[in-house]
């Protein structure tokens, strides 16, 4: 595995040198194409020349004429017969001519032969260096040869080359600055804040929640991975802490299950042994510590019932039993019962539903257990003046309200009646059983119908407890 970094300034260095690379190769031949045509031209008004030159000549040998005008003009003359035989060469002594091939195949000449003039590039074996050659043809009855061909080696042309060597050395050093500018961003935008990321990550990776990312690229998709990455981190440290908080939750549960149990198994088993100890035969108090024993077993049951009640609630393992169901009829039951329930104290319970044909979309039993738990404890924490079941319809809603003169509930106590377990100190001192968790069980239950339940309470004076259920099926 190599770095990200190190392949991105392979890259950059690659196409920095295909960029030194291009501009000096095209400008070279640029030169040489510049410098061949420029050659061209001159070797062409040369021949010219020459032809003017070869008519007014006093020389007697073609040799001599071929080395005249060479020496005259720097190039190398050659003149041809019509049959390719060399017959002047500026560039050899005259005893070496006879050993010359024959030219009639020589590109230049044979253009020439076609189109009177003819030039070409080629390698000279005869002088070792790249020639341009350029040739015309002429009348061989006027002149006593058919072809004056004239060539300049383009060896001049390296000179014209080093005319641009400056301009590639400038070419090298703005690419090299470019490099260097690219691998600098290239750095800023994506290698340095891969590393930040990849280092956040490894930090989170061993449990640091409280890790963020800072990182400010301007580069969308960089910019957006940090954010993501962020919102990751926050989600999971929310989703820890969630998990924190109800694994204390339970814990808190836990114990005060264990606390609630305890207190009457260990009044129980207190009266059982005194009893054996003795007590049994003790007619003044044997049937007081049995019931008593019973009351406190009453109160394990009616614990144990809510616990499971509760527990299940939460699980989610407890369906709702939804059904169209006319209200005062449980009102009714449920009014008989807790004045049935009221034998020794001067309490008025009322039920005050005008309407008798009202019907509500619900669980019949879990509100009819509802208003149980909110009548009894109207009942128990009520000395005089009266409870009142009242029934209002409001649009959609009818809402029950119970309504006592009790005891009140303290604006401390007010915010926590719904927690499970919660009693407040007066609801201990009375020692009038409970178990804390009526109101809990009765809050999930109205909240499963889509509604709240809501208390209104003034301390010494009484409390309302009410909440709404739809008469209408949502599903329909
Ligand atoms: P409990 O079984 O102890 O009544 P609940 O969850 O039903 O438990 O109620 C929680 C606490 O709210 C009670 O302990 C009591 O202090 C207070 N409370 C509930 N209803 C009333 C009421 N009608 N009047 C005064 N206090 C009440």
């Amino acid at each position: 595995m190599r770095r990200i970094q190190y392949r991105l300034l392979a890259i950059i260095i690659f196409i920095g040198v295909i960029g030194m690379i291009m501009p000096i190769m095209y400008t070279n031949t640029l030169a040489l194409n510049q410098a061949k045509d420029t050659i061209i031209n001159k070797l062409r008004s040369h021949s010219n020349t020459f032809i003017i030159y070869a008519q007014n000549s006093e020389k007697d040998t073609f040799q001599k004429m071929a080395e005249e005008y060479s020496i005259a003009s720097k190039l190398r003359v050659t003149l041809i017969a019509a049959d390719g035989t060399v017959i002047g060469e500026s560039s050899l002594p005259v005893n070496q001519l006879s050993q010359m091939d024959n030219h009639i195949s020589r590109p230049e000449i044979i253009i020439a032969k076609n189109s009177d003039e003819g030039f070409s590039t080629r390698f000279s074996n005869t002088l070792n260096t790249e020639f341009v050659y350029f040739a015309s043809e002429v009348d061989q009855n006027q002149f006593g040869f058919k072809y004056v061909r004239l060539a300049q080696s383009l060896k001049s042309v390296e000179n014209l080359a080093s005319k641009y060597r400056e301009f590639y050395y400038l070419i090298i050093v703005i690419i090299f600055f470019v490099i260097i500018i690219a691998w600098y961003v290239l750095k800023n935008w994506l290698t340095d804040p891969i590393l930040e990321l990849t280092k956040a990550a490894e930090d989170i990776s061993q449990g640091d929640l409280k890790r963020r990312v800072a990182i400010n690229t301007g580069v969308v998709e960089i910019d957006e991975l940090a954010d993501n990455m962020n919102k990751m981190t926050i989600a999971l440290e929310r989703g820890y802490r969630g998990i924190k908080r109800m694994e204390r939750v339970r814990s808190e549960f836990l114990g005060n299950v264990t606390h609630e149990l305890k207190t009457p198994i260990s009044s129980i088993v207190g009266y059982i042994e005194t009893l054996l100890e003795g007590a049994l035969n003790d007619e003044n108090v044997n049937v007081g510590f049995l019931e008593r024993s019973l009351e406190n077993a009453h109160r394990l049951e009616e614990l144990v019932t809510d616990l499971v009640e509760i527990s299940r609630i939460e699980t989610g393992e407890l369906k709702m039993n939804f059904e169209y169901f006319n209200v005062y009829d449980i009102l009714k039951n449920l009014t008989k019962d807790a004045k049935q329930r009221n034998t020794n104290k001067k309490i008025k319970i009322d039920l005050d539903c005008p309407d008798k044909s009202l019907f509500i979309y619900g669980d019949k039993n879990r509100i009819d257990q509802v208003i149980a738990n909110l009548l009894s404890n109207s009942l128990r924490y009520t000395d005089e003046g009266f409870i009142k079941v009242k029934i209002n319809r409001r649009d959609n809603e009818i809402v029950f309200s119970i309504i006592d003169t009790g005891i009140g509930i303290t604006q401390k106590a007010f915010k926590r009646i719904f927690e499970r377990f919660y009693r407040t100190d007066k609801a201990r001192d009375r020692q009038k059983g409970g178990t804390g968790l009526g109101l809990s069980i009765a809050k999930h239950i109205i909240e499963a119908h889509g509604s709240k339940i809501y208390v209104d309470t003034v301390e010494g004076k009484g409390s309302t407890f009410s909440f709404g259920v739809t008469t209408i099926n949502p599903d329909k």
